[in-house]
């Protein structure tokens, strides 16, 4: 036996369908190897859950892999093409700092992209070095993982390396590379790429692999155009009402930053709500509001539209009625988007069955959390736990009159108390990632070099359901401060 096969095996089983597209789509390259890598974060379970091994994934063969250094048998690195709306204008753009590896095909019979961020420059970097700091790719692997955990369709992060190199932004920053899991990277800003600057031909070949790889069930449908573009909206309903019902702000809604698979992906200047303010806004680069919490139902609708116009072409020949099939696709979002809302805020408030009247109770109650600037978690919370004075609002005549007519409510209904309190703790997590926890993580992690506050706030997030006593500490609000939280992309 050799000394590689007596060696344990990672457990990497590469396929690489995307490199099979049109080369039209991406440009094979591989990452650009960096100088001193050092393995900062790995996440085990999820490497299992991959069919990866853990102590491999230890080892100094898996740091070359997780920096770019070595490229995995199997593996084939491209930079995936695309082009897409900006804060609403059309720009090329692509993988200008990551590398697909391939997909790892799991042992549940997966397919998952494996992808490198951070990774170095490729042909679609434009101006700009192809690399990434720590600070934000411990970001995302935080909120990406929080996010898994609240049950909200999210990419993964598997894994995170230190380059052992320092590049300049604003100021000088450590780099780092971050190993991202998604169902896949198509995003509407792909099919608006091959609308755009491919053929008729390139379209079909896209959307057909991506009904092929998503929506396999979509086969036998009559027009399976119209199919893919229903199952989207349905996703982007399901994925904005999730979003929206547990306070998350995206931050950077581009159409670049929307995937096909109705996954979160690219999480730049994103945070949860504190205080429950509709027209917060995260983004330093939002200076408009575009993409505030109370926008971005409506600005899923819009991106969903610039995707639907790139299937023009396939949905039907004349483009008239092409248009009316979005048309009537588009509105199909807002119903399906506020029911999906309305059914996860009845069940915030303990509700089991409909009543006419339960979307006034529930904006009702926003309106108060807004008028008194309530948190938005700790609100839910303190309801969950039967702990009304722990609003804030209890002493408000208004709140308390809301407070009776929602008693009255539960009392209409035949589940017991127990039953409506149980729901609620199921729907209305404990804790969310805190903006001053997650900074606290990562300034001690990348200015100290002590990763302990992180690993502690990563093991409290990863139950958010669980009001746990350990819990209590990272509930609580940041103290109020004259300066609104900001976040920074392109970081
Ligand atoms: P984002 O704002 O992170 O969604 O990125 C928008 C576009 O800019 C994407 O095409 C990215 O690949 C690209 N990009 C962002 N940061 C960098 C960087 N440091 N180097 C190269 N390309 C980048
Ligand atoms: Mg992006």
């Amino acid at each position: 036996m050799s000394e590689k096969q007596a060696r344990k095996d990672a457990g990497w089983n590469f396929d690489n369908s995307y490199s099979r597209l049109p080369n039209f789509f991406y440009t094979k390259i591989n990452p650009t190897p960096v100088s001193s890598p050092r393995l900062v974060k790995l996440n085990a379970p999820l490497g299992a859950t991959l069919g990866l091994n853990e102590e491999v994934l230890q080892s100094s063969e898996s740091l070359a892999l997780f920096a770019g250094n070595e490229i995995p048998d199997g593996a084939l690195p491209l930079a995936q093409a695309y082009a897409g709306h900006q804060f609403g204008t059309f720009n090329m753009l692509g993988d200008g700092r990551a590398h697909l590896l391939g997909e790892q095909l799991t042992p549940q019979g997966e397919r998952v992209d494996i992808q490198l961020k951070g990774s170095g420059k490729t042909p679609y970097s434009r101006y700009l070095d192809g690399r990434a700091g720590l600070g934000p790719m411990l970001r995302e692997y935080i909120l990406s993982e929080a996010m898994f955990a609240l049950g909200i369709p999210t990419t993964r992060s598997l894994a995170v390396v230190s380059t052992g190199e320092s590049f300049l932004r604003d100021t000088e920053q450590p780099g780092a590379i971050l190993t991202r899991v998604a169902a896949s990277h198509i995003r509407f800003a792909t099919f608006q790429y091959a609308s755009q600057f491919g053929t008729v031909e390139e379209l079909r070949a896209l959307a057909d692999y991506t009904l092929a790889r998503h929506f396999p069930k979509s086969d036998g449908e009559e027009n399976r155009y119209l199919a893919l573009l229903q199952e989207v909206i349905k996703r982007q309903a399901l994925l904005i009402a999730k979003w929206q019902l547990v306070g998350f702000v995206h931050g950077v809604m581009n159409t670049d930053n929307i995937a096909i698979s109705g996954e979160t992906i690219d999480y730049g200047p994103c945070a949860f709500l504190d205080v429950y303010d509709p027209e917060t806004v995260f983004s330093s680069r939002d200076t408009e509001g575009r993409y505030a919490y109370s926008r971005q139902p409506e600005m899923a609708a819009w991106n969903l539209t610039r995707f639907a116009e790139t299937l023009l072409p396939l949905l039907h020949e004349d483009k008239k009625q092409g248009a009316k099939l979005i048309e009537d696709a588009i509105a199909q979002f807002f119903v399906q988007y506020h029911a999906n809302w309305l059914a996860g805020m009845r069940s915030k408030l303990g509700i089991s069955k409909e009543e006419d009247e339960d979307e006034s109770l529930i904006t009702g109650l926003l309106n108060l959390m807004q008028m008194y600037r309530a948190d938005y978690t700790n609100t839910f919370r303190a309801l969950t736990l039967d702990k009304p004075e722990d609003t804030f609002m209890y002493d408000k005549l208004d709140f308390r009159q809301w407070f009776e007519l929602w008693q009255a409510r539960l009392g209409r209904q035949q589940e017991t108390k127990a039953y409506s309190h149980q729901l609620m703790r199921n729907h209305n997590p404990a804790i969310i990632p805190r903006n001053h926890r997650v900074e606290e993580a990562l300034t001690s992690a990348v200015i100290q070099e002590d990763y302990s506050v992180m690993e502690r706030l990563l093991e409290v997030l990863a139950n958010p359901f669980a009001y746990s006593p350990e819990q209590v500490d990272y509930a609580s609000p940041a103290k109020l401060t004259a300066c609104p939280y900001r976040t920074f992309c392109g970081t």
